[in-house]
């Protein structure tokens, strides 16, 4: 009997089967994934949506309901947010979404580089964080601090575990998270998420923020006193969470957390250090999306990052 799946489920696993493969994780499955099996996978018959059938569009949906689960994490110390949190990002992004140009180093305005202070503090105590996030959110207030507050509709914060060991951190939020909040809730987001996975983890386990937390317009580059003003927060935000591991996404990241622009070409593939975090620089997901060929370089990047947190990938089969 032929198997009936529903187009859903079937585009989310054909998305997850392409995406390990564009990695090079072919043997994370029992054999190679063939052009031709994903065509005779395209092929099979298509069951009709009910509306009770689990909506697997959304990458944080289909992480509860896949069999291909990640693993749960050597490390116990990266605690769950709770479900309800989590449902929070289950969203669709709108059809308007326009790209980031990030990886483009040009794209990034001259800036005079600002020291990041060395001293990060006080350390607060793993329990106490997300209230100390809390407090830093509450500082912002309805930020009228550079010009980016007159186009945004929401300040975008930041997301995740306010404990995590591992932290990334992007340009600046999209359409998408300027409407929701959240920072990575879009196309972009979506492969985050799917990164995060193939690292062996939940999205719920790392945290997630940006250089700015205000949209610029038409997703330009942030002009550096946008950067240099918003970052300050960010760097806040890094003292309270202590990530182990900081992966930045692309050169605006990178150019903030290192306080010099540099080709990324040059950054990534090696251990930074940024405030008492181990600092991995990797290529945009709005980059990887525009050019699938560099995820492979990607996943190297975050292999560096595993190693650093002792994680090994999700098991195969
Ligand atoms: N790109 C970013 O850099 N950050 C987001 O939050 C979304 C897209």
């Amino acid at each position: 009997m032929a198997r009936q799946i529903d187009s859903t489920t079937r585009d989310a696993l054909l998305a997850r089967i392409r995406f390990y493969r564009d990695l090079g994780m072919t043997e994370f499955y029992r054999r190679p994934v063939s052009e031709e099996l994903l065509a005779q996978l395209a092929a099979e018959p298509v069951a009709p949506q009910s509306s009770g059938a689990p909506d697997l569009a959304s990458e944080t949906r289909e992480t509860k309901s896949q069999p291909d689960e990640p693993q749960t994490l050597r490390a116990p110390s990266l605690p769950l947010v709770s479900a309800e949190r989590a449902e929070s990002h289950e969203t669709q992004p709108p059809s308007d979404y326009q790209p980031y140009d990030s990886q483009e180093d040009h794209a990034i305005p001259p800036r005079k580089p600002i020291q990041a202070a060395p001293q990060i503090g006080v350390e607060v105590p793993a329990a106490q964080r997300a209230a100390a996030l809390e407090l830093i959110r509450e500082e912002i207030g309805d930020c009228t601090r550079c010009a980016l507050h007159t186009g945004r509709h929401k300040i975008v914060f930041g997301d995740g575990d306010a404990a995590a060991r591992l932290l990334f951190v992007g340009e600046g939020p999209g359409a998408d998270e300027d409407a929701q909040g959240i920072p990575f809730v879009g196309k972009a987001g979506q492969l985050l998420n799917n990164m995060i996975n193939a690292m062996g983890l939940k999205r719920e386990q790392v945290y997630i923020a940006n250089v700015v937390k205000c949209r610029p317009p038409a997703n330009r580059t942030p002009e550096p006193d946008e950067g240099n003003t918003c970052s300050q927060f960010l760097f806040r935000q890094i003292d309270v969470v202590r990530p182990e591991v900081i992966v930045a996404l692309g050169a605006t990241a990178a150019t903030y957390l290192l306080g010099v622009r540099q080709p990324l070409a040059g950054l990534r593939g090696r251990v930074h250090a940024f405030r008492g975090s181990k600092l991995i620089i990797t290529y945009h997901p709005a980059y990887l999306l525009r050019d699938p060929r560099q995820k492979k370089e990607a996943w190297a990047d975050l292999q560096i990052a595993m190693r650093e947190l002792g994680l090994k990938p999700p098991k195969k089969g």
